[in-house]
């Protein structure tokens, strides 16, 4: 089935994936845009001239969309890998959405596709973090340094909050592709962690 929505404009294609952008999603760019470079850093890091303040806002907000895109890569590249062909990677204004060809065919494969993106937020969240001390300027740009503890922390974020048990949801996909693999049941399965996101676990 063709996915391609009217709304979409497509970016760029990597490792075969190609990455698209919904109008909506110049929504939230332009929003964390404008909340970094004119409010967190200013408020955080005062006395800096304000092209810094964009500088860094732009630096960090290209790096925050980057680790959405690096996020939904990590579905498509194990998926693609495992026979669960993804072709295309939406950014929309609540994040990213990698698309999948077909329902999954096998729990094992569904569970590793799923695992793999929050795997891969903790670490790019671990990798951010160490970068300023990597690189040695933890002490002397303070602002920089502080760019980075940003997207360290945007990424574990991103990661934990991926992995509540709810659909469409990673930990939705997780806990799927585990009560499938126990009961070989995909239908029971998907009707199980709805019922989890709702807050209601079932018998
Ligand atoms: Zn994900």
């Amino acid at each position: 089935m063709d996915r391609k929505n009217r709304q979409e404009f497509d970016l760029f294609k990597i490792a075969g994936v190609q990455i698209a952008i919904d109008y909506s999603w110049l929504v939230i760019f332009v929003l964390v845009l404008w909340s970094l470079s004119a409010g967190y850093f200013p408020e955080v890091h005062p006395g800096y001239p304000t092209s810094e303040y964009w500088i860094v806002g732009i630096v960090g907000t290209f790096l925050f969309f980057a680790s959405i895109v690096i996020h939904e890569l990590s579905h498509a590249i194990v998926g693609n890998s495992l026979g669960q062909p993804v072709k295309r990677i939406s950014l929309f204004i609540f994040g990213g959405m990698a698309h999948l060809g077909h329902e999954p065919t096998d729990a094992n494969a569904e569970l590793k596709i799923a695992a793999a993106g929050p795997l891969t937020s903790f670490v790019l969240g671990v990798f951010f973090f160490w970068i300023p001390t990597l690189l040695g300027f933890r002490h002397g740009h303070p602002m920089w340094a502080s760019v980075f503890d940003y997207l360290g922390f945007i990424n574990i974020a991103l990661g934990l909050f991926n992995l509540l048990p709810g659909f469409p949801l990673d930990g939705g996909r997780i806990l799927r592709a585990a009560v499938w693999a126990r009961t070989g049941d995909f239908r029971r399965a998907t009707a199980r962690a709805a019922d989890w996101g709702r807050g209601s676990r079932g018998a």
